[in-house]
């Protein structure tokens, strides 16, 4: 149900940003409803803001109305993080101009609403790039990014949005706009707030420009491996040997089974079908002793891609499967854990324990590089029994995680999803005065609960 906001708001909204970018009923509206897991929460009102005076504005305002806000990229979030009933949603994508390239102290600046992929064929030109790479990169925000502390693909080798973010603009709660950190290679002036607001999932404030870190294009070539192999065993030994061989790949991903056939049913791909397939990036000179760790770990077939279109087609498989797995059942929760790298194998076989013992369908696939696993649990969204044995899949593969000394999120972020076991797995690992803190930290920012209320630390 849409909750109507005063007329009184909404002209103020109309005289802030301009009444072609404030949307208040609906088709228009009805896309802001949902996040790409099907999390649902339709906004009061839509407005498009183009500048930080107009946020600054539009926050002040809704700080007077008590009015929830909340400040939406492209609304590829996985948890519920990027809806929410009632609210003004903020659309950052009008916010989308690259302000400055730093080809001297390497960094950019830049506004929140573009995508990750824009922002690199912008940098492009002057031989940089921003590493980090989800697999929503030609879609998702600098501004989601960095409230979501995403990882994605490249993370093995470049770490995750929070070690390349420098400073940052932001509105606050109370409409208040403040500059946190410098883009300077050293800076250790007072408490952290750059990396407070990365994961924040725009409970804290509205993130309205960053100066991120950028490194010039690789000149290093890369080779793009396919392996597959009969077992999951053999691929946890792939890891442990590429790792004690000091080989640090540039990409190194895993998808089973279920998800190749999902490619090559759903999208017309032609994939090799194994118990585990691998793509792994490595240097050439590192293409040898790899190969050799490949075929000594028992590998079905090892595929070199011949040409970068080839290596492409490598990559798209990666990034489309949980686009091609979402399209096989009516209802689907994505996981996210991250486990002891070493222990990836094991965490792995209790996955697919777990999906035979529910009966039910359990595509795993994830980042073999940095021990995340992201199980996609299939159901039926009419059958009583197909989503309560979906829940209990779900509650295992948590606690598993963290009785493995793991997290329940690695990289998708807590948003309504996971609330219970962020609680679980601080009192689990000794963090119960972490969250405590953790909640006081909320309410210094955000005393009357506008800022995407009702999720995250403060629900947990
Ligand atoms: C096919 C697919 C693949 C994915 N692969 C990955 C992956 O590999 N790695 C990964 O980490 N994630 C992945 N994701 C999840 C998601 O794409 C990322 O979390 C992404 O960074 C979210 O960006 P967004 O612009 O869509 O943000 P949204 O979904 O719009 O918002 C996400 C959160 O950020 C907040 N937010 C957005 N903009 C601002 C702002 N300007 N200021 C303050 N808060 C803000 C929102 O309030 C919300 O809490 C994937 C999703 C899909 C659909």
């Amino acid at each position: 149900m849409q909750r109507r906001v005063e007329d009184q708001v909404l002209q103020r909204l109309v005289e802030i940003s301009g009444r072609e970018n404030v949307l208040s009923a609906g088709p228009a509206i009805e896309d802001y409803s949902h996040d790409m897991a099907d999390y649902e929460g339709m906004p009061a009102v839509v407005v498009k803001p183009r500048s930080e005076q107009e946020v600054a504005e539009i926050v002040g305002l809704a700080h007077e109305a008590g009015l929830p806000i909340l400040a939406r990229g492209a609304g590829s979030s996985l948890t519920g993080a990027a809806v929410l009933q009632g609210s003004i949603v903020l659309d950052m994508r009008a916010m989308a101009k690259v302000i400055k390239v730093d080809t001297v102290n390497w960094y950019v600046q830049v506004q929140p609403g573009i995508s990750l992929e824009d922002l690199n064929t912008e940098l492009k030109a002057s031989g940089f790039f921003f590493p980090p790479d989800p697999a929503s990169s030609y879609i998702c925000t600098v501004g989601g990014a960095i409230a979501e502390g995403s990882g994605g693909l490249t993370c093995v080798r470049y770490g995750t949005m929070k070690d390349w973010v420098m400073s940052l603009r932001v509105v606050l709660a109370n409409g208040k706009v403040s500059r946190f950190g410098e883009p300077l290679a050293k800076n250790r002036a007072g408490y952290d707030l750059v990396h407070l607001f990365v994961g924040s999932e725009g409970t804290l404030g509205v993130i309205t420009e960053a100066c991120l870190k950028i490194i010039p294009l690789p000149t290093v070539k890369t080779r793009r491996f396919l392996v597959t192999f009969g077992d999951w065993e053999s691929t946890g030994e792939v890891i442990r040997r590429l790792r004690s061989s000091k080989i640090l790949p540039y990409l190194f991903e895993f998808l089973d089974r279920d998800n190749i056939q999902a490619l090559n049913e759903r999208l017309g791909m032609s994939l090799e079908e194994a118990e585990a397939t691998l793509l792994v990036d490595v240097e050439e000179g590192e293409v040898e002793p790899a190969t050799a760790i490949f075929r000594d770990c028992g590998a079905n077939k090892i595929t070199l891609a011949k040409d970068e279109d080839e290596a492409e087609s490598f990559y798209q498989a990666r990034a489309m499967a949980y686009l091609a797995v979402k399209s096989m059942a009516s209802g689907v929760q994505v996981e996210d854990v991250s486990v002891p790298i070493d222990r990836l194998g094991e965490y792995l076989r209790f996955v697919k324990e777990v999906a035979t013992r529910h009966g039910i369908r359990i595509p795993v696939n994830g980042h073999a590089g940095d021990g995340n696993v992201h199980p996609t649990i299939l159901y039926d969204k009419v059958d009583e029994r197909s989503g309560a044995a979906a829940k209990l899949a779900y509650e295992e593969l948590c606690r598993k995680a963290i009785a493995m000394g793991g997290s329940v999120t690695a990289e998708h972020g807590v948003g309504v999803q996971k609330v219970r076991f962020l609680r679980e797995q601080f009192l689990a690992h000794e963090g119960e005065e972490a969250l405590r803190l953790m909640k006081e930290v909320k309410k210094v920012f955000d005393p009357d609960g506008v800022m995407n209320p009702g999720k995250y630390v403060e629900a947990a």
